[in-house]
């Protein structure tokens, strides 16, 4: 979300006639995209705008002004100014836009200048990112903010309200990030699939011929809730996902974060039919204990965690899935340790990304709740959790060792220039030779390269990359035209056991 965020500043600052430079030396305003979601987030940024204040005296020419920009911005608002004099400028989530005022008021007054305004409906959907020319993958941000409160969760504050963007934006957008050469976008929100565009008129909606989708919905997930009140008006993520999977067949598809509530039927459906959406998902457990997911707030149980994965796997027997996990939450005892390893040990993740509870003021655990974990068991926790997972995900890597898997070619290799890297559609890594194979569009042998689909058979694995040897360029569309009579058949093993 950062790395996108600041795609957005760079273009607005590009508008206005500034230039990103390569180098730190070369700057003249630096700017710093932040995050709060931990104490360990903003605790680098701490040390880093120790190094900049040195740089602000000892440059040959000088450092004019350093701006701290997104959520630890929202958070610290003016008490940022007075715990670092090194910032001229604090701008939050939703001011991007205003930064060169900013800039001239600093530059003019010699006053730091601050915006830490939070919107109801700034989506920056106007706005095309600065992409590099030889990305083959981007992201694109469909929903700001979050309405969830999850109890220990800083987030609703620092990044406001949920709001979307209109859905045509985003197909537009798309669009033109296809005639630039990329392969792959990920659809961003803090919480993307509870996506609800409210915005788009009916005339464009009819152009898309999605009259009979616009009806009320404010189902969720079976066995899920909000603290919120459900929306019911607007297109919903199901509408935005059929639509862009539409675009092309060549294009790969991923989004992220969802949250498991809006997982609906009709989520589920739509990717069971576009095998261009990828068959991985990111599905945030954060607990396994009915107990500490009920003081999170989240919303559900174990068991609707559990019967949602049983569902999604029906339609997609190989699905791989990832998630994120709190340990040492409130109150939470080395039993509701054990549920989140059964947990995991049931659905067998093949990434987690684990975290230790850091209390963040403002949210109700805060207010309400004690952090009354010692910091040594939080860590232990987390060893163990990952242990389990790292041994999980080695197996489910070796099973793949002899199967094809089709790599999108990103760039060359970082460990070896004689490599290529790649990613297969369950998002593992995959690490190729640069050789040249047989394209079977052009009929002809040619060199891989970036954003080339390489049909490969999978050689070696460990528990985050593959090998793999490449066997023809290919098309997404043609590939999967072969693999998709093996998804039906797994589809029919999978409802039989
Ligand atoms: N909206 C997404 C995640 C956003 S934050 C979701 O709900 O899944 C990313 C992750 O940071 C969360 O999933 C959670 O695991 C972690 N996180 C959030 N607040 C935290 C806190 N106070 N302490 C530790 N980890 C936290
Ligand atoms: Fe935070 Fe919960 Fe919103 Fe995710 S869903 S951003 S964890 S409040």
């Amino acid at each position: 979300m950062n790395e996108n965020d600041s795609s957005i500043v760079a273009s607005i600052l590009t508008d206005y006639g500034y230039r990103i430079v390569s180098s730190e030396d070369d700057a003249r305003i630096y700017l710093l995209m932040t995050c709060a979601i931990r104490d360990s987030a903003e605790s680098k940024i701490w040390g880093r705008l120790n190094h900049l204040k040195s740089l602000k005296k000892n440059r040959s020419h000088p450092l004019e002004q350093i701006g701290l920009l997104g959520c630890m911005a929202e958070r610290l608002k003016e008490k940022v100014l007075s715990s670092s004099e090194a910032v001229d400028i604090v701008a939050g989530p939703d001011t991007y836009r205003d930064l060169p005022r900013l800039f001239a008021v600093n530059k003019l007054t010699g006053e730091k200048a601050i915006n830490c305004l939070l919107s109801f409906d700034e989506t920056y959907s106007d706005i095309r990112p600065v992409t590099n020319q030889n990305d083959v993958t981007s992201y694109i941000s469909i929903t700001r903010g979050c309405d969830n409160l999850c109890s220990y969760c800083v987030v609703p504050f620092t990044r406001g309200r949920e709001r979307s963007r209109p859905l045509t934006t985003i197909l537009d957008e798309v669009r033109d990030l296809m005639s630039r050469g990329i392969k792959e976008v990920t659809l961003l929100g803090q919480n993307v699939n509870s996506y609800r565009d409210i915005q788009t008129a009916p005339e464009q909606i009819n152009r898309l011929d999605l009259t009979d989708v616009v009806k009320a919905k404010e189902n969720f997930a079976t066995g899920f809730k909000t603290v919120y009140k459900p929306r019911t008006k607007g297109l919903t993520f199901d509408v935005l996902l059929e639509e862009v999977a539409k675009i092309s067949p060549e294009l790969r598809i991923r989004f992220t974060s969802p949250h498991p509530k809006d997982f609906t039927d009709e989520v589920i459906e739509v990717m069971r039919r576009y095998p261009n959406i990828s068959r991985c998902i990111h599905l945030p457990a954060q607990s396994g204990s009915d107990a500490v997911l009920e003081r999170m707030r989240r919303g559900y149980t174990k068991k609707a965690y559990l019967d949602l994965v049983g569902r999604l796997r029906c339609s997609m027997p190989d699905l791989a899935l990832t998630s994120d996990f709190i340990t040492g939450f409130s109150g939470e005892s080395e039993e509701d340790h054990l549920a989140t390893i059964d947990l995991i040990q049931k659905v067998k993740y093949n990434f987690i990304y684990m975290f230790a509870y850091s209390e963040r003021d403002k949210t109700h655990a805060f207010h309400n709740l004690k952090d009354d974990v010692e910091h040594e068991v939080k860590l232990r926790r987390l060893r163990e959790i990952n242990d389990l997972f790292r041994q999980q995900a080695t197996e489910l890597n070796n099973k793949l060792i002899g199967t094809h898997q089709l790599v999108l070619i990103e760039s060359e290799s970082r460990r070896a220039g004689s490599d290529w890297q790649g990613r297969i559609d369950s998002n593992v890594k995959a690490i190729i030779p640069k050789t040249n194979v047989y394209n079977t569009e052009e009929k002809i042998e040619r060199p891989i390269g970036p954003g080339d689909y390489v049909e490969c058979l999978i050689t070696s694995a460990n528990s985050q990359t593959l090998k793999a040897e490449p066997l023809a360029i290919t098309t997404q569309a043609e590939y999967q035209r072969r693999e998709r009579s093996t998804e039906l058949e797994q589809q029919q093993n999978y409802r039989m056991r």
